[in-house]
Formats: structure tokens, sequence, C-alpha cells
């Protein structure tokens, strides 16, 4: 019902609706009406209303991130066509993993959420959620032609897409920390994380995961020396929906290509855009630390460090660190 309001609002924006034609249109009384708008007004939507004249929408939203905003700037053909919003969940990543259980036909589904209270990283690590500055998103990708080897370069897709799409908003110096990592000035601005089913080595599901930090003016003191913020960086607040709906629009690009040309321009693009290779790297692995020089990444996207005496290949599960940085 909101959305047919809203749709009769900015058809008419700038203007007044009567209310009789909101109540025709959507065949409920003047009171449900009100009720409605009282509720838009509550997400942020700039509406008066004028006895006996009707309701006005002033502006464009600014920043509320409702499936109906996402799905107003969004330019893709599948990806976040259906949207299940979440104003509070424990992480995006189990909703997405329930939703596609219960429907194996939910390719493009956008999972969002407004606050996460248990966002999580790599290997179970937190990832910091607070409420309504940030984007938090799981997307159900259901791949076609891709291998298990596939999975380093759908993060790889991932994170591109999300800096392109700050590159929109004028930051032009993102870099990727391999894997997936977006950092700009070497703080993290953006995470990512891959979720994949497979059968005998062909990936049947993917669950992609990404948070960038949006809004926030200020990083919580657990990550305050290693994050940032699109707000720090650029002093401006920014509107997630357009955000979010560009990298979508880039990741669904990027994904196509990854399916139907195969890895090796995503993999370039990759290069094109990160922070790691060339530079002293040590990387965590089970326990035991390995020192050496980040050379380049091969056909499937492992990290190859040259330690001096031999090339070692980097999983995806190790934690890479710039030697002298914390
Ligand atoms: P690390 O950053 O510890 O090397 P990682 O690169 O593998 O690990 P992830 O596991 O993807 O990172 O993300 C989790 C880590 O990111 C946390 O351990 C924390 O250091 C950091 N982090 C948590 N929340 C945020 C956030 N909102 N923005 C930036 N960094 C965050």
């Amino acid at each position: 019902m909101n959305d047919v309001i809203l749709d009769e609002l900015y058809k008419n924006i700038g203007k007044y609706v009567t209310s009789e034609k909101m109540c025709e249109k959507l065949g409920v009384s003047r009171i449900a009406v009100w009720n409605r708008i009282k509720n838009l007004q509550k997400l942020g939507y700039k509406i008066e209303g004028k006895r006996s004249v009707g309701y006005i929408l002033k502006e464009e939203a600014k920043d509320i991130l409702i499936p109906y905003e996402i799905k107003r700037h969004l330019n893709t053909k599948i990806f976040g066509r259906r949207i299940e919003y979440f104003r509070l969940t424990s992480s995006t990543m189990d909703e997405a993993e329930y939703i596609l259980e219960k429907d194996p036909d939910s390719h493009g589904t956008l999972v969002i959420a407004e606050e996460q209270t248990s966002g999580r990283g790599r290997q179970k690590r937190k990832w910091l959620s607070p409420k309504g500055e940030n984007i938090y998103v799981s997307l159900i990708y259901t791949p076609k032609n891709m291998e298990v080897s596939d999975s380093i370069a759908i993060m790889f897709a991932t994170s591109i897409a999300i800096k392109e799409a700050l590159s929109d908003f004028g930051i032009e110096d993102a870099k990727i920390k391999w894997p997936n990592d977006v950092m700009v000035d070497n703080k993290k601005i953006a995470g990512v994380l891959l979720e994949t089913r497979s059968e005998a080595g062909v990936l049947t599901n993917a669950i992609i995961g990404f948070g960038v930090n949006v809004n926030m003016e200020e990083m919580p003191d657990e990550i305050k020396t290693t994050a940032t913020s699109m707000y720090i960086l650029t002093k401006e607040k920014i509107d997630r929906a357009i955000l979010l709906s560009n990298t979508l629009f880039y990741l669904e690009n990027l994904l196509n290509i990854l399916s139907n040309e195969g890895r090796e321009k995503i993999l370039d693009l990759w290069r094109e855009s990160n922070n790691t290779l060339g530079r002293k790297v040590e990387v965590y692995s089970d326990g035991e630390v390995l020192v050496g020089l980040a050379k380049d990444i091969d056909k499937d996207g492992f990290l190859l460090v040259d330690t001096g005496n031999d090339v070692k290949k980097v999983l995806t599960a190790d934690s890479v660190r710039f030697v002298n940085e914390k």
C-alpha cells in the first residue's frame, strides 16, 4: 500500500494529491491513508498534508533505505528485483541462507538490514553493524557455468563493484586488499563475505554479503585506527539507496562477464585495483606466520607470496597483514 501512495506522490512531486484520489487508488478510508502517510513521514519522507487539499511530497527522499527507494534507482535486470528488508536481524547472511533453503529459486534476491546484531566477516570475525548509517546486505546468487574455483573471482567482482560505486560519489582512490577488503588510505571502508554451496566441483549457489561504512561520522573505538567511512572521507551524507543500486548494477555486469567470459578479465580488473601486490606481507595461517613479497595472484585468484626460498599459495582463510602495519 505504501508503494501505491509513494507512486502517486512521486508522480506529482511538489504538487498536492487529493485525499479522494488516494482513497480511490487504494480502496481504503481517509483515516487509513492518513495513517500510512504518518508512517511514511516517520521514515523520513517530507510529506505535508493540508485539510481539504490533500498531500504533497515536497522533495525526493534522501537516504531512506527501504525497498521502494532502492528499486526507484535500480538499473539491474535481476539483482535486487526482489528485496527482503529487515529493520533488525542477526545477520543478513543467516536470513539469505534461510530464504534460499525455503526457495531454491531465489536467484537475485537481496536481503538488507538497517542493523545487525551478529554481523560477521571471514572466519566468523565480527562485522560492526550499527543502526541506520551503513549498508549491510546479502545477495542470493545462483551461478551459471561456474566451478568452485570461481569463488575468489566472485569475491573480487564484488569488491570491484563496490570500488566503482564509491567512485560515483567522488572516492576515487579505493584499493582492494587481497582478497576482498575495500580500503581507502589503508583503512577498511567495506568488506565482502562469500558463502557457497557446491556439488562435485560445480558451484550451485552463493550468498554474497557485503557491508559498506557509509554515513558513520565516527568509527567505533574497536576499529578506529583500521576503518573509515564515506562520510569521514567526503564530509557528505550519502544516499544509501543510490549507492546500493549502483553497486548492484556494477556487480550484475561483472558477474555476467565472469559467467560468460571466464575469470581472466575479473582477475585483471582486480590486479588494476589492488593495494597488495608488490608489498611485503605477513600471512597468518593455522598458527604459522609466513613473510614474503606478494608477487601475483594465480589463475584462481589465490595470492602468491615469494618467501625468498619458494613461492607459497595463500588461502582465503588465512589472514594477510602488511609488514610494519598493526
Ligand atoms: P582483518 O581485518 O582482521 O585482517 P579480514 O580482513 O579477514 O580480517 P573480515 O573478516 O572480512 O576481515 O572482517 C572482520 C574484521 O573487520 C574484524 O575483525 C574487524 O577488525 C574489522 N571490522 C569489523 N567491523 C568493521 C566495519 N564496520 N568496518 C571496517 N572494519 C570492520
